[in-house]
């Protein structure tokens, strides 16, 4: 392993992956360290991406797996309210990571699996759990919500939604993310999402209700399999962290040493509905481009990447960070919100759009 690349991605996920394939392409000795033995595996997703992804991830048609083409929200237990439009796609996330991880290693990256970072040091060295010492010119850290490398520059995701998701046998199929909102998912949302004859059932909530995400997923469940939608067993589970506090300084220096924050690294990831894996990609692979372009020179790559990622998404996290806020704030002294302010609190509604 080459032990002083010209950039170091730590993680292949959708930003790592991107990331690499930009710094590669721009003639940059790029060196990947994945902890995960194959890229993708095991998936921690729900596998829903906006139809408009397709314009930059080349081979996404390998992991298509359906589309969808609205959204319906049930709010407490009144009848769901149709969302006409709303394409998108639902996608084999392990196959979408290892396509990306594929391009990345074409593009000229040097990728290594199964390999943990331990630490990423004050001056810029990246400590790999077998001893090895990595001095790079560069580190992108997209190694995901816990971030070492954000650790580092002392940009850290504070606010985590925590999630549970199985999934299950569908036996009516339909094109449509199906969204739970209810006063018991704090913070949060539950979901059913189809691919083909499966579907992904999940929920996600503030970090303090973690204890009580299985039964409020179990319950859900049982109710869908007495209302015929879906089978009772469980084919797989699994879980994770999505950072729900906002965009993060992305990038800081550590010695000599340029680090820059992409996906959820960088708290890209909405703090509403969750989704992060678009804003992976466009930040990865703004950060590789930003990475090549501070080697040649371009000392003000690393502030125009913050600008250039504030004004892709900083309008639309701030506003789900706002209504993230007033909905958590109608927890307050014990109350609990009202339908209609768990109806302004999704994207679903003209509500949330409102000024
Ligand atoms: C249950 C769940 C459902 C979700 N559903 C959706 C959805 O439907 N649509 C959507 O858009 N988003 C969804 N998200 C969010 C989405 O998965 C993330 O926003 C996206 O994966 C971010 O990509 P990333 O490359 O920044 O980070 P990740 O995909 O998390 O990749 C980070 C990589 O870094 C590696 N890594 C971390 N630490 C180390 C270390 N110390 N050493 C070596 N490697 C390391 C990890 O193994 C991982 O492969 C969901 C998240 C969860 C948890």
């Amino acid at each position: 392993m080459h032990t002083t690349p010209d950039i170091l991605v730590l993680g292949l996920g959708p930003a790592g992956s991107c990331a690499a394939i930009l710094a590669a392409q721009n003639n940059s000795l790029t060196l990947t360290v994945e902890r995960k033995v194959s890229p993708g595996n095991p998936v921690q997703c729900a596998e829903f991406v906006p139809a408009l992804i397709g314009n930059m991830v080349n081979n996404l048609r390998g992991c298509h797996v359906q589309n969808i083409t609205s959204m319906l929200t049930e709010v407490e237990n009144d009848a769901p309210d149709l969302m006409a439009n709303f394409p998108g796609r639902m996608i084999d996330r392990a196959g979408f990571d290892a396509a990306l991880a594929g391009e990345a290693a074409k593009a000229g990256a040097l990728c290594h699996y199964g390999i943990n970072v331990r630490q990423v040091t004050e001056e810029g060295h990246v400590l790999l759990a077998d001893g090895t010492c990595l001095r790079p010119k560069v580190i992108i850290g997209a190694d995901g919500p816990h971030s070492m490398a954000g650790k580092a520059i002392g940009s850290t995701n504070e606010d985590i939604l925590e999630t549970r998701q199985i999934s299950v046998p569908l036996y009516k199929p339909f094109q449509s993310t199906d969204i739970f909102l209810n006063a018991d998912i704090r913070g949060g949302y539950a979901w059913l999402f189809p691919k083909g004859k499966t579907a992904n059932l999940g929920l996600g909530v503030i970090a303090c209700d973690k204890p009580r995400l299985k039964e409020t997923l179990s319950s859900l469940h049982e109710r869908l399999v007495k209302e015929g939608r879906v089978g009772a067993k469980i084919l797989s589970h699994t879980g994770g962290a999505i950072p729900a506090g906002g965009m993060l300084k992305p990038h800081g220096k550590l010695g000599d040493t340029l680090v820059l924050l992409a996906g959820d690294a960088a708290g890209l990831t909405n703090p509403i509905t969750g989704a992060g894996i678009n804003a992976a990609v466009m930040s990865g692979r703004l950060a590789g481009e930003a990475a090549a372009d501070w080697l040649l020179g371009d000392e003000d790559a690393p502030a125009h990447y913050h600008e250039d990622l504030t004004d892709l998404f900083g309008a639309s996290l701030s506003r789900a960070l706002d209504r993230r806020r007033a909905l958590l704030q109608n927890y307050a002294n014990n109350n609990t919100p009202s339908p209609d302010d768990l109806r302004a609190s999704w994207i679903a509604y003209s509500e949330y759009w409102a000024a």
